[in-house]
């Protein structure tokens, strides 16, 4: 039987990064993936001379961890960050009709999308003092701190247009916990960003936004491809019995079943997936992953003309609030954010339809999804012929909705999984659904096992490149006596 440090049950960006972070320290590592490609829910795919991305089209990153992992792994020089335009402006879908959003406070003291009760409620969130009820709504959270129209206008189509949930029920702790950090530490979210500022810690904003020159999928195919990574596609976990020093897992391959033993097990599937596995060894645990819920969402690019859209494309996109727009929750103008995702001449335009507002979506042909998509932009952007490439990618549980009491979910989910501490659950419904997420969480499970125990391959990793850095600096310091010789 073949026998590896740790095993990763799914090839997402979850599980690639984990396995990155570990094999980059020495260890065994072995991902099996069920689908016959990696990268999970990531694909990019070219059509027609246009760039697609079936989920995430880009990083918003602010962590050092990913800087790492992008120069370590290579990926520096692949990185395209978003055109200078995209950066200007981002709009709302208001009235029936597309309204830049303001970008700083100064210039939404000025804006015609807020009322002036709207404005002097935003102001008037330091001298709020009330406090909210344990597992608050981000509706009850952003409506008590920051008034009801910063809820409509901004965060209820944020939520519906990222996470694919619905504001009123997505738990404000689980979506929103630099905010709530903010409150519980300074009683206010505008004094605790005035305190960072001056101090100059680090704030909310993002610091580094970018995708890829060749999409998304440069980023799951270089962590796949990289050295002591022993990717198996097409094999499915059906399996997982407890040893006395690890795991015995089983998967069934094209080529019958296939049996390994590990250390540690990691699970980076989706929860159904993850629930499955689990039951028979803690039906308790089965059961919190079970109760994870999750929205669809119909993705469906449109390639055009240039000179048939009328609006300008002067940046990123639009959200679309639920008062607005009953199934798209946005659309983002691929070509106006990164270069060379839409031939010269021509323009990608991407829409979301779904989530929690319209899980109805799922159950809709291609047919009626793209009338759907363009009697809504028809007028918006002012579009004066259909599509000559049109994409649909589906994603039937897309994104876990962080609904209801999720951080107590989360909480009992890491309790029973303290009574099996060589397994561990590793994707996006634990510690947030982003790329930029994902590849921090993998930093944080990978030291988690790297703690557990003595690892005699990591011992030697080391010595061998504390080794080389001697030669390196042996070799450095010769060659300083031989210039001064
Ligand atoms: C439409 C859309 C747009 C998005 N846009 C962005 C964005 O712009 N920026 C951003 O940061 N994030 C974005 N996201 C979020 C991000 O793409 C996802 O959260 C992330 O890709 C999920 O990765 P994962 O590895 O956790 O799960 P998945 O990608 O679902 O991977 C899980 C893998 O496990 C495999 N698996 C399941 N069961 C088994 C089994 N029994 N054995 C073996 N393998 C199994 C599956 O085949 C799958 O490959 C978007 C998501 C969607 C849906």
């Amino acid at each position: 039987m073949n026998k590896v440090d740790v095993l990763i049950i799914g090839g997402g960006i979850s599980g690639l990064a984990s396995a990155w972070w570990l094999a980059r320290s020495g260890l065994s590592v072995e991902v099996w993936e069920a689908g016959e490609r990696s990268g999970g829910k990531i694909m990019s795919t070219r059509q027609d001379g246009y760039l697609t991305e079936r989920a995430a089209s880009m990083v918003l990153n602010f962590r050092p961890e990913v800087a790492e992992l992008m120069r370590e792994a290579g990926l520096e020089s692949a990185k395209t960050a978003r055109l200078p335009g995209a950066e200007a402006r981002r709009y709302l879908l208001h009235k029936g009709r597309l309204k830049a959003l303001p970008m700083r406070l100064g210039s939404m003291v000025v804006s015609p999308l807020w009322s002036l009760r709207g404005k002097l409620r935003l102001l008037a969130e330091p001298f709020i003092f009330s406090s909210g009820r344990s597992e608050e709504s981000v509706s009850e959270f952003i409506t008590r701190r920051l008034g009801r129209e910063v809820l409509e206008k901004a965060m209820e189509p944020f939520v519906a247009g990222t996470l694919a949930a619905d504001a009123d029920q997505a738990s404000a702790a689980a979506v929103l916990p630099r905010l709530m950090a903010l409150e519980q530490r300074y009683g206010s979210i505008g004094a605790g960003v005035l305190v960072n500022r001056v101090l100059r810690r680090s704030t909310a904003s993002a610091t580094d936004t970018f995708s890829f020159r060749g999409g998304m999928a440069t980023l799951v195919e270089a962590l796949a491809q990289a050295p002591g990574i022993n990717l198996r596609t097409g094999h499915t976990a059906q399996e997982l019995v407890r040893e006395r020093e690890g795991w015995q897992a089983v998967a069934a391959t094209p080529h019958g079943q296939r049996t390994v033993s590990a250390c540690h097990v990691i699970v980076a599937t989706p929860a159904p997936a993850a629930a499955a596995l689990v039951n028979p060894l803690d039906k308790e645990l089965a059961e919190l992953l079970r109760g994870i819920g999750y929205a669809p969402v119909n993705v469906v690019h449109a390639g055009m003309a240039r000179d048939a859209v009328g609006h300008p494309l002067d940046g990123t996109g639009f959200l679309a609030p639920k008062g607005e727009s009953g199934t798209l929750t946005g659309n983002l103008w691929m070509s106006a954010l990164f270069p060379d995702r839409a031939p010269p001449g021509k323009v990608l335009l991407t829409s979301y339809l779904g989530g929690a507002r319209a899980p109805k979506v799922a159950d809709w042909d291609d047919g009626r999804l793209v009338d759907e998509t363009f009697r809504t932009l028809r007028p918006l952007m002012d579009l004066k012929s259909d599509p000559e490439m049109v994409r649909i990618d589906r994603h039937c549980e897309a994104l876990p909705a962080y609904h209801g009491a999720y951080q107590a979910r989360m909480q009992a989910i890491t309790a029973r999984l303290q009574h099996i501490p060589s397994l561990h659950l590793e994707a996006n419904y634990r510690g947030g659904v982003s790329v930029r997420d994902r590849l921090v969480c993998g930093h944080a499970v990978a030291d988690r096992i790297l703690g557990a125990q003595c690892w005699p391959s990591v011992e030697r990793k080391r010595r061998e490149e504390a080794q080389q850095s001697g030669t390196k600096t042996a070799y450095s310091l010769e060659s300083m006596d031989a210039a001064l010789e």
